[in-house]
């Protein structure tokens, strides 16, 4: 028996968001490798948000009464080709991610769950603003194109991520 109707759904999806920290570090990874420490530190603020992510439905699910079920993480890729091609994957990983949330959110009301609903507004609301970031970097970095003076102009931008 489940606490409520959609705890394994959660349960799901914390494992969602957990990769979605675990690929944004193999990210950061990469842009260190690159020696593009801005976009390292950025995708570095930005696993550590998924995480909280995974934290903030983590904490739902308990206040519900439920139980936290911790699921298998798959390997991250490695290799991102280029620091563009990066940014289009994460683009790409995001609306994956919204479309996962906005399900969620239509089952939740289909279940007549209000609860989980009220927590899923804040989540479908935060994608909004994460797929308008990231789409605001990949407009310039078209921009940049292959010049790679573009390039480390764009990612000292990124450092000051999390300066404000
Ligand atoms: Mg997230």
């Amino acid at each position: 028996m489940t606490a409520f109707k959609m705890e394994a759904a959660l349960n799901n999806h914390i494992q969602e968001e957990i990769y979605s920290s675990y690929l944004y570090l193999s990210m950061a990874a990469y842009a260190h490798e690159q020696g593009l420490n801005g976009f390292a530190h950025w995708m570095k603020l930005q696993s550590q948000e998924e995480w909280g992510h995974a934290m903030k439905m983590f904490e739902f699910v308990i206040q519900r009464g439920g139980r936290v079920q911790l699921k298998e993480i798959k390997k991250p890729p490695y290799d991102f080709e280029s620091i563009p091609l990066m940014m289009k994957a994460t683009f790409a990983h995001e609306q994956k991610v919204t479309a996962l949330l906005n399900k969620l959110y239509d089952d939740a009301g289909k279940q007549k769950d209000n609860g989980t609903q009220i927590m899923l507004q804040w989540f479908v609301a935060e994608q909004v603003e994460e797929e308008a970031q990231i789409s605001e970097i990949l407009q310039r970095l078209k921009f940049v194109a292959d010049k790679s003076s573009g390039l480390l102009y764009l990612d000292k931008e990124m450092k000051k991520r999390g300066e404000k």
